[in-house]
């Protein structure tokens, strides 16, 4: 049994998270996504409602479920899970070192736990849950970029603040 964490802020999903966390659940037997809280950024959703939202978006994949109970270290994480790997997606550019030092700094940590990089697929390299957040206080269009029931969540969000 070949498990996997996703790990990510999700806030919200996008498309192109959930091209990772499908290309990912093709390869491996159970895929766990992991919602993380960043100490440094102050969400724009509660961890319940990015949990929600990730239940309904990954409900047709039998083998993906979502977790929202990651404690500090990721790869201790992932070693109580069971899982040996962490799956990431790569945007060209951006992410490169911020992820080369992530997953360099997890090898150093645990040399069992080994991290992958799906490259992000074209149409979605551009794409980040920060753009859409702010497209979304703007009144920008989001289709094609978020699944419709986040949409319609941060159409809510922007509505009532
Ligand atoms: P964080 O910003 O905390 O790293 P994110 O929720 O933004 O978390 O992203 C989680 C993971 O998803 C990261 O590996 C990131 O590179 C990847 N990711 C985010 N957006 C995309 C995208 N458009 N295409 C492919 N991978 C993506």
């Amino acid at each position: 049994m070949k498990t996997a964490i996703c790990p990510g802020s999700f806030d919200p999903v996008t498309n192109g998270h959930l091209d990772i966390i499908r290309r990912a659940a093709r390869t491996f037997d159970h895929v766990i996504v992991a919602i993380l809280t960043n100490p440094r950024k102050a969400p724009l959703f509660n961890t319940l409602e990015r949990t929600d939202m990730l239940k309904a978006c990954t409900q047709d994949l039998p083998n993906v479920s979502v977790d929202s109970s990651a404690p500090g270290l990721l790869v201790d994480f992932a070693r109580e899970k069971g899982a040996q790997a962490i799956v990431k997606g790569l945007r060209p550019i951006q992410d490169f070192e911020y992820e080369w030092q992530m997953g360099m700094v997890n090898m150093q940590l645990n040399d069992e736990i080994e991290t992958y990089f799906l490259m992000s697929r074209n149409e979605y390299s551009y794409l980040s849950s920060s753009i859409v957040r702010e497209l979304a206080s703007l009144g920008g269009k989001l289709e094609n970029l978020v699944p419709p029931i986040v949409e319609q969540r941060l159409r809510q969000k922007f509505a009532d603040k």
